[in-house]
């Protein structure tokens, strides 16, 4: 079997096109969504990241600010800021790029956020809106991945979806995506035993776990869908997944590429979330 090759970019742009016409929409009535991304200190994988954002932003014609503070900003500092930024209608989404630096505590940030305008989906009260099943910002990489998924025409309810990572802003949101999806879900760790029996048996594959090419074709369920969520560099400075992708792809039925498969969906949910408050906010 040769998998179906989940093409991410193409997904993010029929996405893309899908939420320009509702903040095309919005526009006409006035209200030109508006993000604000913040980040602190010098760290070049974050400032690429952030530029990218506030690239899709002008993409869709969203109004953005870029907020870059010194990376001995006091954290009080921060915090002013996005009380400044909670308090601006013309910002509906706010986001600290993580990780911020060491004296700052990220998670007093992540509570700072009016939980309306905290498009990241971190606030405590979304993480308890997504847990209940009452999702009002999906986090943007399960969501992007939920959405290729959706796109591919995988079907996800009654199936047993295997997530491999339980970090915050990954694997848990992930898993519990999939829950709300009716999938019947298992989650693995560093300290699971046999990781293999359980992926074996997983008609659904997410993986994000920051191991390069971890997961090899004879530890996937031949048709299953495989969503890899790693990125990685190699030693030659090329990107890699957490997935082998060249082994896995004879056995999966779906499978994403790295890069080129979660991550142009990551900025794109990011852009839906901020539309989608704009929309809330212009009720
Ligand atoms: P974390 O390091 O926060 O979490 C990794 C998780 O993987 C942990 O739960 C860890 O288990 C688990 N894990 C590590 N090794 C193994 C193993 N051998 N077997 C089973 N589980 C294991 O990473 P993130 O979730 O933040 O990111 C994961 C990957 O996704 C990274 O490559 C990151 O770059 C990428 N990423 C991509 C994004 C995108 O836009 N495409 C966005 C965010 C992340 P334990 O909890 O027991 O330690």
């Amino acid at each position: 079997m040769t998998a179906k090759i989940i093409d991410g970019k193409a997904i993010a742009q029929e996405v893309r096109a899908e939420w320009k016409v509702r903040a095309d929409a919005l526009k006409a009535r006035g209200i030109t969504p508006g993000l604000a991304v913040i980040i602190v200190g010098e760290d070049p994988a974050s400032k690429v990241y952030v530029g990218n954002k506030v690239k899709a932003c002008a993409e869709l014609g969203l109004h953005s600010e870029h907020i870059a503070l010194p990376a001995d900003t006091p954290e009080a500092v921060l915090l002013a800021q996005i009380a400044a930024l909670n308090a601006n209608p013309a910002i509906h989404g706010i986001l600290v790029q993580l990780p911020v630096p060491k004296h700052i505590d990220s998670a007093k940030v992540l509570e700072a956020i009016a939980p309306n305008k905290d498009v990241d989906g971190f606030h405590p009260m979304n993480v308890g809106a997504l847990v209940t099943g009452n999702t009002r910002f999906p986090p943007c990489t399960p969501y992007g991945a939920m959405k290729l998924l959706e796109k591919s025409g995988v079907t996800i309810e009654g199936k047993h979806a295997v997530v491999v990572g339980r970090s915050n802003i990954v694997g848990k949101p992930m898993a519990l995506m999939l829950l709300q999806q009716n999938a019947t879900v298992t989650i693995c760790t560093s300290r699971t035993v046999d990781l293999a029996r359980h992926t074996r048996d997983a008609d659904i594959l997410v993986v994000a776990t920051g191991k390069a090419r971890m997961i090899t074709g004879d530890m996937i369920k031949p048709g299953a869908a495989v969503i890899d969520v790693g990125i990685n560099r190699l030693p030659d400075g090329k990107l890699c997944g957490d997935v082998d992708f060249d082994s896995a792809k004879e056995v999966a039925g779906w499978i994403t590429p790295v890069p080129g498969g979660v991550g142009p969906m990551t900025i794109t949910m990011l852009v839906a979330n901020t539309v989608q408050a704009a929309e809330r906010a212009g009720k």
